[in-house]
């Protein structure tokens, strides 16, 4: 009988997580709309700095990306000390579940709250409570309603991906007052850029009035999801023991540039928001009615609801838009196998999906 190495108890309990799917069927030219990238490419900045980087190959990157954590400073209005870098927000999560996770510990995910979630959850050996959502909507009492004397953290995503809802400030701080002082609120503001709502709050001043929030934010949606680049906001105990499991050179040299470059960018980034506002909106618009519901969304992308009939199947309407090259993002992974969430992108993008979808809908209801 052979012995293998074997994996902690949780490893084996994790549901793969599944990307957006990132490629038509070949011959057809890509749309890419399924993980809700920037549709402008990369600040001309930033691609300048990480071009730039390519002089200084050979030397360590800074270890605490001091450049870029004093610039989020100063853009934010934060203190640069209580700022850690990450590759991606994904490493930060990652680090703050084996920080504050252990066996027997639970961790509260809204019902359609980011996959990675209970991945992180299961890998630290905990376990993932589900909170049930109020019409594809963050509850909050469901999540005061989970808690119990195992939680030991809270990870909300705001606004929730793959819905594109949000709960605002004042939610939010209800959600904060109900949670026992030891169990940490991790505010994932990964979409915060193109939230318009006046009364968000991406999470700033919890994490700086108190001791249990953390605020995680990430260049992933702004145009750098290549460089691999997030960062975090929280408290002194809690970069402090973050400080301690990271790796010391976590963050590469052409990101932290790339990084510095982008935020010195503002125009760009203006450009991305007033693209996704004004293209949100209008296929938000050209899409309801027609049997589907469109959820509000805040976020870089739309998440549409398809009726009950195996005739008008988000499943079927997917196969069909890849024909055209619009790969979108089938929601089955997400235990919505009924929507398909789409990244907001170019004019011609919007207009194309908006023209599939509106035929395919219209062809099916004619039957
Ligand atoms: C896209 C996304 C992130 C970003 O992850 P990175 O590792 O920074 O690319 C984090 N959280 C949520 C909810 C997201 O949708």
């Amino acid at each position: 009988m052979s012995v293998l190495p074997k994996p902690q108890s949780g490893i084996l309990k994790i549901h793969n997580y599944v990307p957006g799917r990132n490629k038509a069927p070949s011959g057809i030219k890509t749309i890419k709309l399924s993980s809700n990238e920037s549709p402008l490419g990369a600040s001309p900045k930033a691609i300048a700095a990480y071009k730039n980087a390519a002089d200084n190959l050979a030397i360590y990157p800074d270890a605490s990306s001091n450049e870029l954590r004093q610039a989020l400073a100063k853009k934010h209005d934060l203190d640069a000390k209580n700022i850690i870098i990450g590759a991606g927000s994904d490493e930060l999560l990652h680090l703050l579940a084996q920080i504050y996770l252990g066996e027997g510990d639970e961790a509260i995910v809204s019902e359609f709250g980011f996959l990675v979630y209970p991945i992180i959850t299961r890998g630290a050996s905990a376990t993932p409570v589900f909170a049930k959502s109020n019409d594809y909507h963050t509850d909050v009492d469901a999540i005061l309603a989970s808690v119990s004397e195992n939680t030991k953290i809270v990870f909300l995503d705001n606004p929730n991906n793959p819905t594109g809802t949000y709960l605002n400030a004042a939610e939010l701080r209800r959600l904060h007052a109900g949670l026992r002082p030891d169990i940490l609120l991790v505010i994932d503001s990964a979409y915060a850029e193109y939230v318009n709502a006046d009364d968000y709050d991406a999470g700033i001043e919890l994490a700086q009035t108190t001791d249990n929030t953390v605020m995680v934010r990430t260049f992933s949606k702004i145009g750098l999801a290549a460089l691999r680049l997030g960062w975090l906001y929280g408290s002194d105990h809690i970069i402090d023991a973050v400080n301690k499991l990271r790796g010391p050179f976590n963050v590469n040299m052409a990101a932290q540039a790339a990084g510095v470059a982008a935020l010195g960018d503002e125009e760009f980034t203006k450009k991305l928001v007033v693209n996704n506002t004004k293209w949100r909106d209008w296929l938000s618009n050209e899409l309801k009615g027609n049997s589907l519901k469109i959820l509000p969304s805040q976020a870089n992308f739309i998440t549409v609801i398809f009726p009950d009939d195996t005739n008008f199947s988000a499943k079927k309407a997917d196969e069909i838009l890849l024909k055209y090259g619009l790969v979108t993002r089938h929601l089955d992974a997400y235990a919505m196998p009924n929507a398909l969430r789409i990244s907001i992108g170019t004019e011609q993008a919007m207009i194309a999906v908006a023209k599939q979808l509106k035929i395919f809908m219209g062809r099916n209801s004619n039957e």
